[in-house]
């Protein structure tokens, strides 16, 4: 097997990565370890305050009712990306030296879980503000710098307080993987397709399309110069080749004229596999992470079948 990255990407938390010499089954196997097997952090658990507050300077009453219930607040957090780095010493509770010993309940210490506080007032009596809106930015990270909830995730909402209300709480952040709970998964929209190599087999009659005057997703024209010898084999330019044809397929009115002017073959063996991070973590991460898992798993696999026929 053999993957490198398509040209222009990772894009942001987008990556594409073009597989060769596999079959479906094995990049099929890479996509579910992907969704259930890395490692991510999320937020697991959560301490809300209750009670009523009196603001010291200003003798106002804040009570902790909220708009939302307290389990969508922490449904709400447990979807927020918390940056996770595989070279943080953090590990999973069950792996945890600490504590893997004890109850599930009594479980957590520095090395297996991250500490977030939140304590936010509405606004005051006499504010013209009518509400304020709490975001993931609000919360403050007790542990190690690296777990600060990064720039780009901080304006993520999680509720409104209006006059008179607070919500305070401790948040814990641990290890896990998606198989337990999709707030551990490391990333979304996980597929994969067959690679495709585009053939301009009439290039008189190709012109039913370049006549629509349309662009590739980096805005060049999709006209007969991406072709060169009538073949064309860039993995983005045929991937946006294919939306095009759909312009010119059944259906369109347009298809008895095209006549099938330019071809998709596919190329065996090779497939386009693609997926968005959350954020938590980079994509190439996600994707040399699940290549470890499966590979541990097949070793133990090994291993074990080894024993068995010993
Ligand atoms: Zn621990």
């Amino acid at each position: 097997m053999k993957a490198s990255v398509v040209d222009g990407y990772p894009q942001g938390n987008k990556m594409k990565i073009l597989i060769e010499d596999a079959d479906a089954s094995q990049i099929n196997a890479l996509r579910r370890a992907i969704i259930a097997d890395v490692p991510k952090m999320a937020i697991d658990k959560v301490m809300f305050t209750l009670g009523v507050n009196q603001d010291n300077n200003r003798g106002e009453i804040f009570e902790s009712v909220n708009a939302l219930p307290d389990e969508v607040i922490a449904h709400r957090l447990a979807m927020i990306p918390i940056p996770t780095c595989p070279e943080n010493s953090i590990v999973a509770p069950n792996d945890c030296p600490n504590c893997m010993d004890m109850a599930e309940d009594d479980r957590g210490c520095p090395m297996c879980q991250v500490l977030y506080t939140l304590n936010v007032q509405g606004p005051s009596a006499d504010s013209d503000e009518p509400y304020r809106v709490v975001r993931a930015g609000d919360l403050t990270n007790v542990s190690d710098p690296t777990f600060d909830i990064s720039a780009e995730m901080q304006p993520i909402p999680i509720t409104y307080l209006a006059q008179g209300q607070f919500l305070e709480f401790i948040a814990f952040a641990t290890l896990g993987r998606g198989r337990d709970h999709a707030k551990w998964s490391a990333a979304s929209a996980v597929t994969f397709q067959p690679r495709y190599e585009a053939e301009l087999k009439k290039p008189k009659k190709a012109s039913v399309l370049f006549d629509l005057d349309l662009k590739t997703s980096d805005g060049r024209a999709i006209d007969a110069k991406l072709f060169s010898n009538k073949k064309c084999n860039d993995v983005s330019t045929v991937l946006d080749l294919e939306k095009a044809l759909h312009q010119v397929g059944h259906g369109t009115g347009r298809d008895t004229d095209f006549d099938e002017a330019i071809v998709l073959n596919k190329v065996d063996g090779s497939f386009v596999f693609s997926f968005e991070t959350d954020g938590s973590l980079a994509p190439e991460a996600v994707f040399n992470s699940a290549i470890e898992e499966l590979k541990s798993r097949f070793s133990d696999l090994g291993d074990d079948l080894g024993r068995a026929f010993a």
